[in-house]
Parts: structure tokens; C-alpha cells; sequence
């Protein structure tokens, strides 16, 4: 199947209120081409760099989102152009994507990254935390970035009950806090438990090999 078809094919099964990234990182400028002419607006990528070289050659109405963990000290790369953070885990992050955001003078639109899988490896803050970290007066005080709602990674796993109740878990949390907060996007799914994130709430896919096929890390 092509790129074109596998966006077709994907796009038609999500609701119309459910924005589809498309994961392109260690794929090509000609790879995400063919998306971007089938159409295809909003892209993922999960290293600064990659993103900058990417976004320099690219045209310029598309929405990168940085779906990665970030460093601090890179934070600075992608504040000209980034369209959304979705991982981000800390105060001390969101100072910083703050303090990048001003000097460009932008608002930098942020997630904050839940800590839902049972897995050691995965990033991400516990529900206290992440109220702890909206109830503070030095997040209130930030004006360059808005958090804009939560993301979430479940378990690499094939068990679908786990998974669902990952899902479950971050949904709840999410509808907890989205009125007092503004919260609009959930970013929940991938390639292969996107079925299940659209039926627990999401609003935002974040799908690779089901769009281009598998990656070549070399
Ligand atoms: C790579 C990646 C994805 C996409 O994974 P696929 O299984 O290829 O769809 C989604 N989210 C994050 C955070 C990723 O790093």
C-alpha cells in the first residue's frame, strides 16, 4: 500500500474531530512529501535536529509536532516554528519552552506527558504531580506557553485490556481537569492501539508504520 492510501484508509476511520500526526522521523523529505501531497498537514518527530533539518527543507504550512522527549538545552531549536510539545514532564521544561517562546515572541502550544504504562522505561508524571504542577503559581505565571492538554504512551503490549485501561486511566484524568483548565486535546494512539484511543477519548493520533511502513534505524 502507499503512503497516499494508508493516510486515505486512516483518515476514514477517525472522527472528524480527531487530528491524525503523521510520525515521519528517520523517514525521508521525499517520504513525507507524499503525505504532505496527499494532503497530509500535521507531522510527528522525535529528535530536535531531525525536525529542524526537516522543517528548513519543507513547506512551510506544516505543523511539526515534537512528540519526544525533550532536552532542555535543544528546546531552543525548535521554538521558531514548533507547533505543539507533546511530552513535556516537568516546571523546569515549561520555563524554558516559556523563556525560548518569548525571545520568539510566540506562545508555544504544550502537553503535558502521563505516566500510564506499566512499564519502567516510559516518561512522564503521576496524576499528582501533574496537579501539583497546575496548581502552582509559577506555572500560572508563564504567558508564552499554554498547556493545551495531556498525552499519554500505554504498554507495549498485546494484551487490549491493559491497554484500554491505560487509556481509561488518562481519559479520566483528562476529563477531571479539562474544564478548569482549558484542555482541548488528548494525544493518545498509535499504530497499533489507535482503535482503542479513539474509543477512550482522543483527539490526536500520533501514527508511524501504519502510514509509511516500518522504520530503518540502521
Ligand atoms: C514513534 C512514535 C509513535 C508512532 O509509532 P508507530 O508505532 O510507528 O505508529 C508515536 N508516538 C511516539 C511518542 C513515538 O515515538
Amino acid at each position: 500500500m502507499s503512503t497516499k492510501q494508508n493516510i486515505t484508509t486512516i483518515t476514514s476511520t477517525l472522527p472528524g474531530n480527531v487530528t491524525l500526526v503523521a510520525v515521519s522521523k528517520t523517514k525521508s523529505v521525499s517520504e513525507i512529501m507524499e503525505a504532505y501531497n496527499a494532503g497530509q498537514r500535521d507531522f510527528g518527530e522525535n529528535k530536535i535536529q531531525e525536525m529542524v533539518e526537516k522543517w528548513e527543507q519543507m513547506p512551510k504550512d506544516i505543523r511539526w509536532h515534537m512528540i519526544g522527549h525533550v532536552q532542555r538545552n535543544k528546546v531552543k531549536y525548535m521554538a521558531p516554528f514548533v507547533a505543539l510539545i507533546h511530552a513535556v514532564d516537568s516546571l523546569k521544561l515549561l520555563k524554558e519552552i516559556n523563556k525560548q517562546a518569548e525571545k520568539n515572541n510566540r506562545v508555544i502550544n504544550c502537553l503535558l506527558q502521563v505516566y500510564i504504562a506499566r512499564e519502567e522505561t516510559k516518561f512522564g508524571l503521576e496524576s499528582e504531580e501533574l496537579i501539583e504542577l497546575l496548581d502552582s503559581p509559577e506555572y500560572k505565571n508563564l504567558k508564552n506557553i499554554k498547556v493545551v492538554g495531556l498525552m499519554g504512551m500505554a504498554t507495549f503490549t498485546e494484551n487490549e485490556s491493559q491497554i484500554k485501561s491505560e487509556f481509561q486511566f488518562i481519559q479520566n484524568l483528562f476529563n477531571e481537569l479539562k474544564d478548569t483548565n482549558k484542555f482541548t486535546e488528548l494525544s493518545i494512539g498509535m499504530s497499533s492501539d489507535y482503535k482503542l484511543a479513539i474509543e477512550c477519548g482522543s483527539t490526536m493520533t500520533r501514527i508511524g508504520s501504519a502510514i509509511f511502513g516500518e522504520r530503518n534505524y540502521n
